[in-house]
């Protein structure tokens, strides 16, 4: 028998967060952000709850290819848009819409002889200092780019700094500012500007880790109440049990020391998994549905759990790590990170199963805020 960690990925989760995207920023287009191998779920697997999407965007012209490979007809968005100019070739044959964020990449546009003219985001930095155009250098940038034949439409795009925490008013009058006079689509929106700037959705929004079930602060309680469906459920076994008196300590380092009799189960899945080994003791873990806490410190391959909620748990035992039970925030908030890093990092070692077209898992499961 296989060792009893697995993860498994619910397509249909991904279709519903979809359609909340729909009713959520009901004016707007959506380019389902899938980068990173679908944040870690598999193009392929979830690529069937992708259909009401309008398009697709992504960063490695690899998995660009594999989702024109599938069948996808509508658009594809490359992100981070082309690096050398072999890359305009592969955007021209898979007919890819590609960001462009800096002159370089105009110039490689410029000297390219596509079939068809390429489809541009232009991309404006109004504040996040990573990729695009200064707001003073974006019209000169504009014109530069309408007067090239290998260019066809011309989309206006920025990304926010920390649409999570609040001030984003300040990047979308930049925007605005500098686009007054130009024509063209607009799309600033990732998941927290989806969620809660409506003022910032425009004709394209561009969600990423809601579609997945996580949430853009990285804080479960942020998301609480909102119907977005986990995508991925990691789950193990209970492979042994230990019973402790007052005193005694568990695992490595000793970390954690029993105050009373415990019973501790220890669970088939550690940092080699993906589980991050910085998780402190009460981090919660389901057992058999019930929810309980970590104890103790995240080994390579197990992990240990205080069995007191749930008397009857024993060998064999089913553990939800992160999925509809325990939100993947829960477990990346107190161990320092963002649900979008536990997904992307499920280790290749994990089995991963997807659900059956069509089988249904539960809309909005009762998750502790
Ligand atoms: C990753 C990314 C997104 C999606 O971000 P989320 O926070 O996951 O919604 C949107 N736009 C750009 C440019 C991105 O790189």
């Amino acid at each position: 028998m296989p060792r009893p960690i697995s993860a498994r990925i619910h397509p249909d989760s991904i279709r519903r967060n979809i359609e909340f995207v729909r009713r959520t920023a009901t004016s707007s287009r959506v380019w389902a952000v899938i980068k990173a191998n679908a944040y870690g779920h598999g193009i392929e697997r979830i690529y069937p709850a992708l259909a009401q999407a309008d398009g697709i965007a992504l960063l490695d012209l690899d998995e660009a290819v594999r989702v024109r490979e599938l069948g996808w007809t509508k658009p594809v968005l490359l992100l981070e848009g082309i690096f050398e100019a072999r890359d305009v070739e592969i955007a021209d044959r898979y007919r890819l819409t590609v960001t462009v964020h800096c002159d370089e990449q105009l110039d490689l546009l410029d000297t390219a002889k596509p079939r068809q003219p390429i489809d541009i985001q232009l991309k404006m930095n109004s504040g996040m200092n990573r990729l695009g155009f200064r707001p003073d250098a974006y019209s000169r940038a504009w014109r530069r780019a309408s007067g090239m034949a290998s260019v066809g439409a011309i989309g206006l795009m920025s990304h926010f700094a920390n649409a999570d925490d609040g001030g984003i008013d300040w990047q979308i009058d930049e925007f605005d500012a500098a686009t007054r006079e130009l024509p063209g689509t607009r799309s600033l929106a990732n998941s927290a500007a989806v969620l809660w700037h409506p003022r910032a959705h425009r004709d394209w929004v561009r969600p990423g880790t809601i579609l997945y079930g996580a949430s853009p602060t990285g804080s479960a309680r942020h998301i609480a109440g909102l119907p977005l469906a986990a995508a991925m459920t990691l789950s193990s076994r209970i492979i042994g049990v230990q019973t402790l008196a007052p005193g005694e300590t568990i695992g490595y380092g000793r970390a954690f020391t029993a105050d009373r009799a415990m019973r501790i189960g220890v669970v088939a899945c550690g940092y080699a998994d993906g589980y991050p080994r910085h998780a402190p003791a009460g981090t919660p873990i389901a057992i058999d549905g019930v929810r309980t806490q970590l104890v103790g410190r995240v080994s390579m391959d197990m992990l240990t759990v205080d069995l007191t909620p749930c008397p009857a748990a024993g060998i064999g035992s089913s553990v939800q790590l992160w999925g509809d039970q325990v939100r993947v925030d829960e477990v990346a908030e107190p161990s320092g990170t963002i649900g979008y890093e536990l997904m992307c990092a499920l280790a290749r070692r994990v089995p991963v199963e997807v659900d059956a077209a069509g089988s249904i898992d539960p809309v909005d499961s009762p998750v502790a805020a």
